[in-house]
């Protein structure tokens, strides 16, 4: 494979300065949790969005969280079809093998994805509409929502409310897998809605109660 090169030497030297360090001090919980398998309490699903940042928010540290990312943290319908499914696995493996707790669908502020599917939906994004555009086939899992902010005025309003409904439509689908309902159900498994406000470190809870999302 003559296309893959050496790594970059600015995170050469940046992991070696882990390894001196963080990995040095923390040697007995590295090798405790290669030994011991995980066991994380938690599964989050946040945006791949580098802004996005979910170990830093919540101070957690290696084997506590099991976290997927993809574009605008969506999850789709329950699909048996025999296509590949990375986000539908990552969830299967966590409920099913680990048995996590809880499921946390995390959404943020400025999201491109959700963008995106904006300018799809107001007809502003033919290269989004394209066959050949992982992305605008990804973000049709979000399209069915749009009708419910269609109305707002404001660009940035729009779009907070439809990173919140990304976030909606995720825990919706999520109940759409039987191994999830069956969990949510027997009490074994809780799902919640987060959307975070990146640049002022704001968060906000789902409330399925109100259908709003509350401060933290
Ligand atoms: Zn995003």
């Amino acid at each position: 494979m003559e296309f893959a090169k050496p790594l970059p030497s600015y995170l050469v030297t940046r992991y070696h300065g882990w390894k001196a360090t963080s990995y040095e001090e923390n040697q007995g919980w590295y090798r405790r949790l290669a030994t011991e398998g995980q066991r994380p309490r938690a599964m989050v699903i946040s945006c791949c969005d580098s802004r996005v940042h979910v170990t830093s928010i919540f101070g957690a540290d290696q084997g506590e969280f099991f976290i997927h990312r993809n574009i605008a943290n969506l999850v789709p319908p329950y699909a048996p079809d025999g296509d590949h499914h990375g986000t539908s696995a990552a969830v299967e493996y966590a409920v099913t093998a680990l048995k996590v707790s809880h499921l946390i669908v995390l959404g943020h502020s400025q999201c491109g994805g959700v963008q995106g599917c904006i300018d799809m939906c107001k007809g502003n994004a033919p290269q989004l509409e394209e066959k050949t555009s992982f992305v605008g086939r990804w973000m049709e899992i979000l399209k069915p929502k749009f009708g419910g902010v269609a109305d707002i005025d404001d660009p940035v309003e729009q779009a907070r409310q439809f990173e919140r409904q990304a976030v909606v439509a995720s825990l919706e689908n999520l109940m759409t897998f039987p191994f999830i309902e069956s969990a949510v159900k027997a009490g074994q498994l809780s799902l919640h809605g987060l959307w975070t406000d990146i640049g002022e470190g704001g968060l906000e809870c789902y409330d399925p109660k109100t259908g709003a999302f509350e401060a933290v």
